[in-house]
């Protein structure tokens, strides 16, 4: 099972970026990919077909959430969150402890697990390695994240360590509890050690040493400065193999994508697209643009003028802000998709360039 399931289409001659496929339970993933966030079970505002319209091949789902609300024996009984949500294509889940440590509050690690408080309820849980597996068997997730414990930035050396060992112990455990029955799911494993490159190198060791199928670099995206992030995907991208899908968690901003890629990353979760949408954000060649500003107020031009998603196609900047002021629903649902399509696409581009060559 862990052999096999990706494959480097084309090394780029100029950086270290790759074109690929990934296999899974659900289709082939053509990398390099990003990977919106339906954090309910929905990419918000979106439905399924226009996310597919848009050309997303994978969706990412948060088992914290998802565990809590609407819980895993109801995703259990619908056969899973593909049929649950009306989506065919990949799923990967994350782990629910970047949610643990970032929205619960009465956390509390020992070295079996992790005790919290829902956020929605206050009722108490427990998480161990093998219960976050079983969790993401019961969604039937294509890829499936091992619990981890996600540094906060800054942070003390001795507290990244200990995050970090404890990460390394429960991967161990999380890997050897899936290789009982793989249920044609993928486990990648999850790369710590925080700002420090000595733990960095250490954990990307050890995990590697562990034989997952993927690769995840976390514990970035976590606040720290851009030069820093990029610092460390750069640092962190060498000591993972070349044959394995790189994943680098909680990134997805256009300018980070083209960067991290260029490093030999392969694949990318964001909610920025969709969040900064909502906000009223979007993406253009030109940068970011707030569409509640007085300028857009009577511009016949679409969001980004290349750009040839149905949003762009059909609606003036003036009129999205018109919806955005108003507070229209539509205004979300357009912007959104701008957003999605736009990311997506430069992406696809990217891969393209890859595999021609230029
Ligand atoms: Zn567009």
């Amino acid at each position: 099972m862990a052999k096999d399931v990706f494959k480097v289409l084309k090394k780029s001659k100029y950086s270290k970026a790759r074109a690929g496929i990934l296999f899974t339970a659900h289709g082939p993933v053509e990398t390099p990919v990003f990977m919106p966030v339906g954090t309910q079970a929905t990419v918000k505002s979106l439905t399924t077909d226009m996310l597919k319209e848009a050309g997303v091949q994978v969706l990412l789902g948060n088992t914290y959430h998802l565990s809590l609300r609407p819980g895993a024996e109801l995703l259990k009984e619908f056969g899973g969150l593909h049929s649950f949500m009306n989506w065919d294509k990949p799923v990967l889940t994350d782990s629910g402890g970047y949610q643990v440590f970032s929205l619960s509050n009465m956390r509390k690690i020992t070295q079996e697990g992790v005790s919290f408080k829902s956020h929605l309820d206050g009722s108490k849980k427990f998480f161990t390695p093998e219960k976050v597996i079983d969790l993401q068997r019961s969604f039937k997730s294509d890829i499936m994240m091992p619990l981890d414990v996600c540094s906060p930035y800054p942070c003390e050396r001795e507290k990244v360590l200990l995050d970090m060992n404890i990460t390394h112990k429960w991967e161990r455990a999380a890997g050897e509890y899936w290789r009982k029955n793989t249920m044609n799911q993928l486990l990648f494993g999850i790369v710590q050690g925080g700002m420090y490159k000595d733990l960095r190198e250490i954990s990307a060791r050890e995990i590697v040493q562990m034989d997952f199928p993927g690769y995840a670099i976390g514990g970035l995206s976590v606040g720290e400065p851009v030069d820093i992030m990029e610092e460390y995907i750069s640092f962190t991208v060498d000591f993972l193999p070349e044959d394995k899908p790189r994943y680098l968690m909680g990134v997805g901003l256009p300018e980070n994508l083209e960067f991290a890629i260029r490093k030999g990353v392969d694949m990318f979760d964001c909610v920025a697209p969709t969040r900064l949408a909502r906000h009223g954000h979007v993406f253009t060649k030109e940068g970011k643009k707030n569409i509640r500003n007085k300028e857009f107020f009577d511009d016949k031009k679409p969001i980004d003028l290349e750009c040839r998603c149905y949003t762009c196609k059909y609606y003036s900047r003036a009129y999205l802000r018109h919806l955005f002021v108003a507070k229209e629903i539509l205004a979300m649902v357009l912007m959104s998709y701008h957003n999605i399509y736009y990311v997506t696409s430069l992406v696809k581009e990217i891969r393209g360039s890859i595999l021609a060559e230029t």
